[in-house]
């Protein structure tokens, strides 16, 4: 598969040995009566990575395997939104986590994913506007307290390097693929040819602003039609509240009560599909990816909001898309923010293993 030779196949599978991403398997026997017995080889099942995730209402924090299966995870809720209140607080909780579940493991990374404007190469939140932060180091303060290699990344390029890894189209995704992210915040990552685009500023993808017909919140910025203002989880939660539909200000409480069956919480994430999918349909005009991968709450585990956002898509776009091929809901439903922590230091240590761990 990989047109190499089998010494040089070896040669790597041995360096990775020493480093201690794979490990011998018991021996299998090979063709017969030709050649040396095949030793079969495994991704080593100790070493682990720490994803972080840094939300507008919590942080979540999780260890998870080489090829990305949770071990575990814990969210906490934020004691205080400025970065000094925070990231002290989630030094605590990574080691509290390490404690508890990787006594026996090696960590051989960090990755931290957020929302807003991440500048990748120098570890830094150059802007989040709920949390309030500008040009906040996170890498090198994490990296300091837990003496972890550190990579920093935003929401949806972390998350399409998990669909890159260990999503149910990977294939398709490493040829081209658009994810869109909508949480509090929305933006958008793009890659071609398993690459994915961070520009000279790590700036692309910003799509809060973007104007989308329907949309009619005002905006902090003070028009009226930007996409962020009218699909954000924060927006709908308190609409959700004010109508009686949950008792905690939470997106998931809003999922649950249409998995119910109340009428009213599923007509809020229709709308909310519907206005998603018109956003999803101008990208992929933009764009024409080999797929379009959609992280939103109420698509990843309600099959009608997702089919309500894939028709709204077939009808606006003008790519002429088989929708159902094209158009997918995120393949970590119930866990994109672990996801996209983990896959922040997973994207690293596949790309370039680190000589020693
Ligand atoms: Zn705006």
């Amino acid at each position: 598969m990989t047109r190499l030779s089998a010494a040089t196949v070896t040669g790597v599978v041995a360096s990775l040995t020493e480093r201690g991403l794979v490990r011998e398997a018991r021996e299998a026997a090979g063709p017969p009566g030709i050649g040396r017995p095949h030793v079969p080889v495994d991704l080593a099942s100790d070493a682990v990575v720490v994803g972080v995730h840094i939300a507008v209402p919590r942080t979540t924090v999780a260890l998870l395997d080489l090829r990305g299966r949770i071990i575990a995870q814990r969210q906490d809720p934020h004691d205080g939104l400025d970065a000094d209140t925070v990231l002290p607080a989630l030094a605590g909780r990574i080691a509290a986590l390490r404690r508890q579940h990787g006594a026996r493991r090696r960590v051989i990374g960090l990755g931290v994913a957020t929302g807003g404007w991440v500048d990748t190469a120098n570890g830094t939140v150059v802007e989040h506007p709920f949390l309030g932060w500008r040009d906040v180091r996170v890498g090198a303060v994490l990296g300091e307290v837990t003496g972890l290699p550190v990579r920093v990344d935003s929401n949806s390029r972390a998350l399409l390097r998990a669909e890159q890894l260990f999503g149910r189209a990977a294939g398709r995704v490493r040829q081209s693929a658009v994810h869109l992210f909508v949480g509090n915040v929305v933006d958008v990552a793009f890659a071609a040819g398993g690459v994915v685009h961070q520009g000279p500023r790590s700036a692309a993808g910003a799509v809060a602003h973007l104007p989308v017909e329907g949309c009619v919140e005002v905006c902090p910025c003070g028009r009226v039609g930007c996409l962020q203002a009218a699909v954000s989880e924060r927006s709908l939660v308190r609409r959700a509240l004010a109508a009686g539909l949950i008792d905690r200000p939470e997106i998931g409480a809003l999922v649950d009560a249409a998995e119910a069956g109340l009428a009213a919480a599923t007509a809020l994430l229709q709308e909310r599909a519907r206005l998603v999918g018109r956003a999803a349909a101008l990208l992929l005009d933009l764009f024409d990816p080999e797929v379009l991968v959609v992280a939103e709450a109420g698509a990843n585990r309600l099959p009608d909001s997702l089919a309500t956002l894939r028709a709204e898509v077939a009808a606006r776009s003008s790519a002429g898309v088989e929708v159902t091929e094209t158009v997918r809901a995120s393949s970590f439903p119930g866990n994109v923010l672990a996801a996209a922590g983990g896959a922040v230091a997973l994207h690293q240590v596949y790309a370039a293993p680190p000589a020693s761990i």
